[in-house]
């Protein structure tokens, strides 16, 4: 899944992307260890991170990573609410795809302390695939601040 963590090339600062590969049509998957490596590499103590995925048909969401059940959950929620099959006018033939990437967002804004995401006990990053399988890509930006 992870290719690993690289500067985007030609940048001096801190901007950093890592490739997802997913595995399903729907699926989210926790990629906290990757943001986290980003500012592990970045060697930035404290600030700001801000994860932004470059895509129509995936989303970036913080909820549970104990129990994955909640991920199943989520998932299972949002394909009954937004059917798979629709009166949909998009020629592709994945608007559900769309609608739930714009339902919780490409991007998050996470805090940096002690070198750490600033995240809840029961907190992880998602990638949520809706489109899948297929190759993504994440973006990070670290601020010192
Ligand atoms: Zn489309």
């Amino acid at each position: 899944m992870r290719r690993g963590v690289k500067m985007l090339k030609g940048r001096q600062d801190m901007f950093y992307n890592f490739e997802v590969k997913t595995n399903r049509q729907t699926e989210l998957i926790d990629i906290t260890r990757q943001v986290q490596a980003v500012i592990d590499k970045a060697g930035t103590k404290e600030g700001v991170c801000y994860v932004f995925v470059p895509h129509t048909t995936a989303a970036i969401t913080i909820n549970e990573n104990a129990d994955p059940s909640v991920s199943r959950d989520i998932l299972t929620t949002l394909n009954q609410v937004i059917p798979f099959q629709g009166p949909y006018q998009h020629m592709e033939g994945n608007s559900p795809a769309h609608i739930k990437a714009s339902l919780l967002g490409c991007s998050l804004t996470v805090l940096i302390d002690a070198g750490k995401l600033v995240l809840g006990t029961w907190q992880g990053i998602f990638l949520c695939e809706f489109d899948g399988p297929r190759d993504r890509e994440v973006y990070v930006k670290v601020l010192k601040c």
